[in-house]
């Protein structure tokens, strides 16, 4: 099979964990016999640096073209980088919001899994991680608070900022068709998380949900308000299979499950159109204060390349092979620095990489 991805290493540690991905990915394609060509793009910080804007119509263009994409990270250091003295829509995350909404990628999946090797890392007593978990937060990514109207104003003399949170009925519609289906392939349980004690957006939600759940009847669903998830999460993790949440809740919580497993760089990310198009990247940042250290663990962009051969190429067989190279490199004692713990082998970004490609065979 000819696999045409395109490649958005970004900013920070990005070019790092893109480069080890792609060796992985290069690998799997040797062992089972697929071709891969990468065309790569520049998006974020290292976009403005050339063009002085952080997406550009032609890398939208390209990346429209290619069958997926594949990206490190954006960003830089919030209070000393120079792309935050720039207008709010030039500075480096405008351009990840906008080519997002430009491939029309409103779902996006965080799978957080806690691994066996990785238990000891992860900050929950045993009592309650000793069950494991195995969860999918599936987060609406084009609408809400994000992409409302926003202004700042003064009245009276007192400085005033607005920002609107909006949802139709289609976009809440997609997002959980998207999360159902993927139930059916899980434990077929869906929560879906809203404040629909406050909010009227919310309540549209908690309704359109419903509706959906008539065509599911295999799936169990409950809803959830958002709180008590955040709460949930460090109390009773294991009770999760899907959460299905907007767009502003879904970032605060899916960054709450990546640090009950562990380590933020262990979690990979898939941002989904209504094709098999996706954009797939590691659910952390930058991480401007390790850039260019060579400790990046690049595990969540190996296996967020693993989402992508399952998800966009249907290589499910290749996907298992990148995932079970990440287990067993664990399970042999390698880690990286975010990931060590003691009588383990602490690697750099560079010989994680090695490892993990050796293991494909
Ligand atoms: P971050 O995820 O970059 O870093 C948080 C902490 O986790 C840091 O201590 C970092 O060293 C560590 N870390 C993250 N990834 C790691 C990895 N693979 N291996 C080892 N350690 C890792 O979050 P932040 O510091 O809040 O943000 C830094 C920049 O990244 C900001 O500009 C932010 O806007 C941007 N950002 C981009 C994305 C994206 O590209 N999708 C997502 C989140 C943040």
């Amino acid at each position: 099979m000819k696999l045409n991805i395109a490649c958005i290493p970004g900013d920070g540690i990005g070019p790092e964990i893109v480069t080890e991905a792609k060796k992985v990915l290069n690998q799997t394609a040797k062992v089972y016999g697929h071709e891969i060509s990468y065309t790569d793009l520049l998006m974020g910080g290292a976009s403005i640096d050339v063009h002085g804007v952080p997406l550009t119509e032609e890398t939208v263009e390209k990346a429209k073209e290619a069958d997926a994409v594949l990206m490190g990270s954006i960003g830089g250091d919030t209070t000393t980088s120079p792309w935050y003295k720039l207008a709010p829509q030039l500075r480096p995350e405008a351009g990840l919001l906008a080519i997002r909404k430009a491939l029309n990628l409103f779902a996006n999946l965080r799978p957080a899994v806690l691994y066996d090797e990785l238990a000891d890392a992860c900050p929950l007593k045993k009592d309650i991680s000793g069950a494991g978990f195995d969860m999918m937060i599936m987060r609406e990514l084009t609408g809400g608070l994000y992409f409302g109207e926003r202004y700042t104003t003064q009245e009276n003399g007192v400085r005033k900022a607005v920002d609107t949170l909006t949802y139709n009925e289609n976009e809440i519609r997609r997002i959980a068709l998207k999360g159902f289906d993927i139930a059916m392939k899980r434990r077929k349980k869906v929560t879906s998380v809203d404040k629909a004690n406050v909010l009227d957006s919310s309540r549209l939600w908690r309704k359109v949900v419903e509706e959906v759940a008539k065509d599911y009847p295999e799936v169990t669903l409950e809803h959830m308000l958002v709180d008590n998830c955040a709460m949930q999460l460090v109390k009773n993790p294991a009770q999760f299979d899907v959460i299905l949440t907007e767009n502003m809740f879904g970032d605060i919580l899916s960054d709450e499950a990546s640090m009950v497993t562990g380590s933020i760089g262990m979690l990979a990310s898939a941002s989904l159109n209504d094709s098999k198009f996706g954009l797939y990247e590691p659910s952390h940042g930058s991480a401007p204060d390790i850039a260019g250290k060579g400790i990046a663990n690049p595990i969540a962009t190996v296996l967020s390349a693993a989402m992508m051969l399952r998800f966009s190429f249907d290589l499910d067989k290749e996907a298992d092979a990148v995932e079970n190279a990440v287990k067993n490199v664990l399970k042999k004692g390698y880690r990286t620095v975010d990931i060590m713990s003691e009588g383990c082998r602490q690697v750099g970004c560079k010989e994680m990489g090695d490892l993990l490609a050796d293991e494909i065979n």
